[in-house]
């Protein structure tokens, strides 16, 4: 991991974070975004990929995990560098540069840091079964990072909401075998998606929660599961266990930063400044002063730009807050990544 210092740390990968890594990249600063998900896009990714955004400025309608990877595909073109699945844990200054270490152990350096930390850290709930612990990553997953892991592999999938279901069709021809258990009869995913894996060859069954992983020690080779209304028990030989049983978020280590934080806001001013020179705060978790509170991904956006110019001008006071317009601006000054 490099010890670089960059220009902006913006510490979250929903809608505020990546829109501000997008503006840092447009006023030429060097930009690392961390996220405690595997995944970007905080909230829209977690808890309602699969609905439709209706007040997303320029979209009548748009999924959130469109949404999303638009928002990351607009952010790819400066390149900055995105760290994944790791929270941040502490945020103090070093000889005038911010300093944050993470629960990875990392270290991570910048001269301003950007807060989008929305409603907090988000890590998935983990199962509680014998067994489960012994085997994440060896078999049990909470996150689908390479799906060539699972190619003709008999696959236990568990939970009732969008990622489970999604999972499941997508796996299907991929894996040998899918089971898809749920503890209840009533699906949170989509009801167009549900439809669609009833049909689908996915074996389903309803009230089934997970009793125990089995192996060999090294990999995953069947599980126990149960039907909570008759405790009745079924062994499955599975390959692997995709748990998908939801999220849950955090501020934790936020409060101890030093930042004044009003309930689940750190209070900043019109600017999105904290009361720590150099850090800004901006979506869900900004509460700025005299202003109302509106935790929408159209505030979030609005916010994310103010403070990132505002950042560019504290790094550089001979700088302009105001950016210019993209619209106007030349194709060198607007850089296009290769990846696009
Ligand atoms: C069901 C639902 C439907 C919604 N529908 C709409 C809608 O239709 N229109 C609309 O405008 N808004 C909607 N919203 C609200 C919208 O999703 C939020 O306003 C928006 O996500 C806020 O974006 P954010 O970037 O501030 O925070 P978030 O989306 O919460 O992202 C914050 C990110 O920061 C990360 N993070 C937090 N702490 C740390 C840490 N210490 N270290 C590393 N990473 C950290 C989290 O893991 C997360 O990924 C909806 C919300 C919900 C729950």
């Amino acid at each position: 991991m490099s010890n670089d210092t960059y220009d902006i740390v913006v510490i979250g990968a929903g809608p505020a974070g990546l829109f501000g890594a997008f503006y840092a990249g447009m006023r030429q600063m060097k930009t690392k975004v961390i996220d405690a998900l595997e995944q970007p896009g905080g909230q829209l990714a977690v808890l309602y990929p699969e609905k439709y955004i209706y007040d997303c400025p320029g979209f009548p309608r748009v999924l959130a995990k469109d949404l999303v990877k638009y928002l990351v595909e607009q952010t790819s073109r400066f390149n900055p560098t995105m760290v994944l699945g790791e929270r941040v844990m502490t945020l103090e200054k070093e000889n005038g540069i911010f300093k944050l270490s993470t629960d990875k152990g990392n270290y991570h350096y910048g001269k301003t840091v950007l807060i989008t930390a929305g409603v907090g850290a988000f890590s998935p709930n983990r199962l509680e079964a014998p067994g489960v612990a012994q085997y994440e990553n060896k078999g049990v997953y909470y996150f689908v990072r390479d799906k060539s892991i699972f190619k003709d592999k008999r696959l236990l999938i568990v939970g009732g909401g969008d990622s489970a279901v999604d999972w499941a069709l997508n796996m299907v021809g991929w894996a040998s075998k899918i089971t898809l258990i749920h503890r209840r009869d009533q699906f949170r995913a989509h009801e167009e998606s549900v439809a669609e894996l009833l049909k689908s060859p996915v074996e389903v069954k309803l009230f089934y929660e997970v009793k125990e992983v089995l192996g060999d020690g090294n990999n995953v080779t069947g599980a126990v599961i149960f039907d909570n209304r008759t405790k009745q028990e079924i062994k499955l030989e599975v390959d692997a266990v995709l748990v998908n049983i939801g999220f849950r978020a955090d501020l934790g280590p936020i409060k101890n930063w030093g930042l004044v934080i009003e309930g689940r806001e750190i209070r900043t001013n019109g600017k999105m400044e904290t009361n720590i020179p150099g850090v800004y705060a901006a979506g869900d978790i900004a509460g700025p002063e005299n202003s109302v509170k509106l935790n929408l991904i159209a505030t979030a956006f609005a916010q994310a730009a103010i403070a990132v110019n505002v950042a560019k001008n504290y790094i550089d006071p001979s700088s302009r807050i105001f950016p210019g317009h993209s619209s106007e601006m030349t194709v060198q000054e607007i850089k296009p990544s290769a990846r696009l």
